[in-house]
């Protein structure tokens, strides 16, 4: 180690004092350890878990990576949870009215009856929120994906990003509708690094609808994607960790027999259960208007 030859050594006091002061800033950091996080919090299966600090938005610890940042995956019904604030942006959604759902046979029977727009969210229903993207131009969406992160790195995962597509026009008749999105291509990255945005209140919007869309996506979001046997499901929450507060998404990739949003969820929660973080408590759907 190289020594400024015109310096004095260090006296004994000095000494100590730089040990003592090593050990208070390694105390410190074992105060603030991030959760504990492994291949095995996956339980057996295939997949990623993003780990995003609450205030920073940084990826702070991580699962399967290269998974995360180099497939990418049609959106599908993940799309609800960046319809919601835009429809709340645009006030074409009363994040306090109720909402009917159409879908279930035989009319006029409807599966889900009248809802609030959290159980429209956390169900899901398809009807309502294939009612409200209807009423959002995918020529405006287009925008508000580009400004959300989607269609390019988020810069959190290194060179080898991919970054996703946004379509110019959809395909199909059907093309923008909820559950056939498929020409909107993300990454498992993409969709945590979402999730570690609208929990902070990072985007683009009116500080009111970040507001509302805080109260309704904290807790536990989960989703799932089927096609031909292949699934996928994921699921995002808002946790209190030891550190502070962490934004933490687990993505499972496999078949539809054993890939679903209950075990997303279910290992989330054991994960976070394990390590000492706690789930972020709803608000009961009310907005504050501050
Ligand atoms: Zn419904």
């Amino acid at each position: 180690m190289f020594r400024d030859p015109t310096l004095s050594p260090p006296t004994s006091s000095k000494r100590l004092f730089v040990i003592g002061l090593t050990c208070l800033i390694l105390l410190a950091g074992c105060g603030r350890a991030l959760p504990e996080l492994d291949d095995s919090d996956l339980g057996g299966r295939a997949g990623t878990i993003l780990l995003f600090d609450g205030s920073s938005g940084r990826l702070v610890r991580s699962v399967g990576l290269s998974l995360a940042r180099e497939r990418e995956f049609q959106a599908g019904e993940f799309i609800r949870y960046v319809t919601l604030p835009v429809a709340i942006e645009k006030r074409i959604t009363n994040p306090d009215g109720s909402f009917v759902c159409r879908d279930g046979t035989p009319e006029p029977t409807t599966e889900h009856g009248t809802i609030t727009l959290r159980q429209a969210l956390e169900l899901p229903c398809r009807s309502v929120f294939r009612e409200i993207q209807r009423k959002i131009p995918w020529s405006e969406m287009i925008g508000h994906l580009g400004s959300f992160g989607f269609g390019s790195p988020t810069e959190l995962g290194g060179p080898l990003e991919k970054p996703g597509t946004i379509p110019d026009r959809l395909s199909g008749e059907q093309a923008w509708e909820l559950w056939s999105c498929v020409d909107l291509r993300v990454t498992p990255l993409q969709m945590g690094a979402y999730f570690a945005r609208l929990h902070r209140g990072d985007l683009p919007l009116r500080p009111e609808t970040l507001q509302t869309v805080g109260d309704l996506t904290r807790g536990e979001s989960a989703g799932e994607y089927r096609d031909h046997g292949f699934a996928y499901a994921w699921a995002a929450s808002y946790l209190e960790g030891p550190s502070g507060p962490l934004t933490a998404f687990f993505f499972l990739l496999g078949h539809e027999d054993d890939t679903g949003r209950e075990i997303a969820t279910q290992l989330l929660r054991t994960w976070a259960g394990r390590s000492g973080c706690s789930l972020h408590q709803g608000d009961n759907g009310t907005h504050a208007e501050s």
